[in-house]
């Protein structure tokens, strides 16, 4: 179990035009108030620049922004990618690694998973990991070895000092953008399971100082139980992050079951 300040990722994917981006992120801005948990959003790649620009101003509530994906190399023949120090050129927090339409439409393994982390983290840019099962490893019974397989290969390169700075979101296939969202006891018990891996794998510190969170048709009536588990420190959100009232009200109410829960 761990009490970290939660953190709630709102996840564009390929939507929203450059100027919606900014416009969302002006709502967000203007209407968020000032909350302990941290808010992060991530847009499109070429909305990365002018989003950043943007949360840089210091008379709004905090926004952090994310990258929705990275490559590990710094530089070299890698048509079409992006590094980590571009990240932290234009001021990214957080980048999204192994997201499951990255694993499942792009090919990417657990293996360039593991080493797009560790880059992330050598370089000061926090990964949000995702992990999670298949529907058919879900009805098969065989989520606990497919996230022990996606964790083994992500945890075992790296030193404990680089490990806690992780955050992993179990976002199971099956609930993503399904209007299906797993249990919140399901969710608990899994996050259990991943969290005693963690210890395993790096140590009962390491354990504690990772953030673990749940995505998979995240919205304003599941986000209060959601955050009252122990286990759940945050939420990656995807439809319900696209509209700033929507998030606004997913964030309110992960508020108070985070409180509910302390
Ligand atoms: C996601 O894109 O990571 C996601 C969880 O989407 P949704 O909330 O729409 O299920």
């Amino acid at each position: 179990m761990s009490r970290q300040r939660p953190l709630i990722c709102g996840n564009w994917k390929l939507h929203h035009s450059v100027a919606q981006s900014r416009l969302a992120i002006k709502q967000l801005q203007t209407h968020l108030q000032s909350t302990p948990i941290q808010v992060a959003i991530a847009p499109v790649a070429v909305a990365l620049e002018s989003s950043c620009r943007m949360a840089k101003s210091k008379h709004t509530t905090p926004i952090d922004i994310a990258a929705q994906n990275v490559f590990h190399a710094p530089q070299g023949a890698f048509t079409g990618e992006w590094s980590v120090q571009h990240l932290r050129e234009l001021g990214c927090t957080f980048a999204l690694v192994g997201h499951s339409e990255r694993r499942q439409l792009f090919g990417e393994s657990d293996a360039l998973v593991a080493r797009k982390v560790e880059a992330c983290l050598q370089k000061g840019i926090t990964p949000i990991a995702c992990i999670g099962e298949s529907s058919q490893q879900h009805q098969q019974g065989e989520a606990h070895i497919v996230l022990k397989k996606q964790l083994t290969s992500m945890l075992q390169p790296l030193s404990s000092r680089l490990a806690s700075r992780l955050v992993i979101a179990y976002e199971p296939v099956w609930a993503i953008g399904t209007g299906q969202a797993a249990q919140p006891q399901q969710i608990q018990d899994t996050l259990a399971f991943v969290r005693l891996l963690i210890q395993r794998l790096q140590g009962p510190h390491v354990a504690q100082q990772v953030r673990l969170l749940y995505g998979g048709s995240v919205s304003k009536n599941n986000a209060y139980a959601f955050m009252q588990q122990p286990h759940i420190d945050g939420l990656l959100v995807g439809g319900a992050s696209l509209h700033a009232h929507t998030f606004i009200q997913v964030i309110q109410q992960a508020h108070k079951g985070w409180l509910a829960a302390k």
